[in-house]
């Protein structure tokens, strides 16, 4: 009898805990936060820590000019709490759900909105008639910058305790530390570029900000476009061939997106060396910091 006793009460006990964790965990429920591509989600994962749940939408290796979300990404974006997206066009594939989700209410945080951007020059490039490249087209590739990073990373927290409740001042403070100190790390490394070589040929315009920060001239891309969505022609790539040439340019930089075939002719008909830039990609350890040290330790070794 003793033992059923024993069993009675265990199994009362058992159903008690169950009922106990069915219960909603008021207020105490994560925010869900979506970010639409890696290389900003990896800076938004810092800031945030496990404060918040952060889903990125184009997977890491894919090019997010070009991504398209899946159905699992659709409703991710419209139960989010805060989606951050990059803005001045570079969800391109995305734009469509983007304003779906806006249009219902979503909360939204574009990256763009907290920097200064940077526009299309004059002589950068090669005229083209994409709107893209156009002289004065809105610049997408914030990341390159540390310091815009670190204005997206302010504007972010005051965001955050806004719209989420979230109080993240004390990680953003530390954060836009880790990023000064970067960005002066970087302009140590790139200093190892003597001034005549300090000339960026890429796949497609997506060094714009690294270049104004760190002193150094855009000569001209393979896709003649701030996105990989463009064609490379063979008007093209014959003034680039030459911008290559009166430049004395010291390498071309291919990209996720670059037509491998066009980068290849590039090389054999200027003798130029073709290096491979992850420009839109994080590395192994998935951390920005490695990302923006790798990209200016290739440039450097390949133009020093
Ligand atoms: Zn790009």
């Amino acid at each position: 009898m003793r033992g059923k006793y024993i069993l009675v009460s265990v199994l009362l006990a058992l159903a008690l805990l169950s009922m106990l964790s069915c219960q909603p965990s008021s207020g105490r429920s994560e925010k869900s936060i979506v970010v639409t591509y890696s290389i900003l989600g990896s800076i938004v994962q810092e800031l945030v820590g496990d404060k918040a749940t952060v889903t990125v939408s184009v997977p890491n290796g894919l090019d997010p000019h070009e991504s398209e979300p899946s159905a699992k990404d659709i409703e991710a974006i419209n139960k989010a709490d805060l989606v951050i997206e990059n803005g001045l066009g570079l969800e391109a594939g995305m734009e469509k759900t983007l304003q779906a989700a806006r249009n219902s209410g979503v909360k939204f945080f574009t990256a763009s909105d907290y920097i200064t951007v940077r526009h299309v020059g004059l002589g950068e490039g090669i005229p083209s008639g994409d709107p893209d490249q156009v002289i004065g087209a809105p610049d997408p590739h914030l990341w390159m910058d540390p310091i815009a990073m670190k204005s997206v990373v302010s504007g972010l927290a005051s965001v955050l305790m806004q719209d989420l409740n979230l109080d993240v001042s004390s990680q953003a403070a530390d954060l836009g530390n880790r990023l000064d100190s970067l960005n002066t790390e970087i302009a140590d490394t790139v200093a190892a570029i003597p001034q005549k070589n300090r000339k960026l040929v890429t796949g497609h315009e997506s060094m714009g900000y690294f270049a104004q920060r760190y002193d150094i001239k855009l000569v001209g891309v393979i896709i003649p476009s701030l996105s990989t969505q463009a064609g490379v022609s063979a008007a093209n790539l014959a003034a680039l061939k030459k911008a290559i040439q009166d430049n004395q340019v010291k390498a071309v930089f291919t990209e996720l997106g670059t037509s491998p075939a066009a980068a290849k002719a590039i090389g054999d008909e200027t003798g130029v060396k073709v290096v491979e830039l992850t420009t839109h990609v994080l590395p192994g350890d998935g951390s920005y910091f490695t990302f923006l040290r790798n990209i200016a330790g290739v440039i450097t070794n390949a133009l020093k």
